[in-house]
């Protein structure tokens, strides 16, 4: 038979290991990147929550049967000593209404204890240690899984000090506009240039240079840029992307990674041809020039 002490202590090891699963599925989903794994993250969470939670419901009504299983026993012995007195009182002649009436009890209490049990014992066999809630479907998780390895993407541009250069090797980056004081290329054009202007073709995959949140996306009010994209990264710089034909890929306050696809050219706003203005500060505004960053890495 089993004693209550050892079942507990039996789930409670199922229940151990269920949570090192738990944390081992949190800490895979939190490597997961973007909207899309954003949404498969907090999957991940609920299929967490939900798990150990039909383990506890498990394992409390499982208790609660083994509990009422030692009850079980008590009486089944006090029946036994009464059955014993009522045989002996038989034989003696005597009076057996006393244990008759426990006998009765008795029976009536184990019958009783008998269907709690089944009862508990039934809702434990009933759980199908399943979770609803993950069930990512193929277009939650975009077709295009990817889990952060910290590994290099080998179709990207990296400098020595990590910076992702905003478009894929091969694709032609020239230089439209540079940085500082210029004549107005067209009405509505700044004179002194933040950014750096690079002329390739609209739908151009734009990569960001390094890791960070988003803290700005879609059409805003950054003068004449149309759509844009805006990421506080780790180390203080900013980066601003402008002109772009698509650019709602993340949701401000989402995380990207450096390398991470985040927007497409376009010839939004303010300007003149298909290009993308690249513009990158301090977290104080002070303007820092694209092309010293990635001086040497600047595919012509
Ligand atoms: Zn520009």
């Amino acid at each position: 038979m089993v004693s209550s002490g050892n079942v507990q202590s039996d789930l409670s090891s199922v229940k151990s290991s269920f949570e090192k699963y738990s944390s081992t599925v949190s800490d895979m989903s939190s490597s997961w990147k973007g909207n899309s794994y954003d949404n498969f993250n907090s999957k991940a969470e609920s299929f967490n929550s939900e798990f150990l939670g039909q383990i506890e419901s498990c394992m409390s009504n499982f208790a609660s049967a083994c509990d009422l299983y030692e009850q079980y026993k008590n009486t089944k012995d006090n029946l036994n000593i009464a059955r014993s007195n009522y045989n002996t009182a038989v034989a003696a002649g005597e009076s057996t209404s006393t244990f008759s009436s426990q006998i009765s009890s008795y029976e009536s209490k184990m019958s009783d204890l008998k269907n709690q049990i089944n009862k508990l014992l039934d809702q434990v066999k009933g759980v199908k240690l399943t979770a609803t809630s993950l069930n990512p479907s193929s277009s939650d998780v975009g077709g295009s899984v990817k889990v952060s390895s910290g590994a290099q993407d080998p179709n990207l541009i990296y400098t020595d000090d990590g910076y992702v250069f905003p478009f894929a090797k091969g694709i032609s980056a020239p230089v439209t506009s540079s940085v500082g004081p210029r004549n107005q290329p067209t009405a509505g054009a700044s004179t002194n240039h933040k950014g750096t202007d690079i002329g390739v073709p609209e739908g151009t995959e734009v990569h960001s240079m390094s890791g960070g949140t988003i803290t700005n996306a879609g059409r805003g009010d950054a003068g004449g840029y149309g759509n844009w994209v805006r990421v506080q990264h780790d180390d203080g710089t900013v980066a601003l992307y402008g002109h772009l034909s698509k650019s709602d890929y993340y949701g401000v306050g989402d995380r990207v990674e450096a390398g991470d696809l985040i927007a497409l050219t376009g010839n939004e706003g303010v300007s003149t041809g298909p290009h993308l203005h690249f513009q990158i500060e301090t977290t104080d505004g002070e303007i820092l020039n694209s092309e010293n960053i990635f001086d040497g890495y600047w595919p012509s």
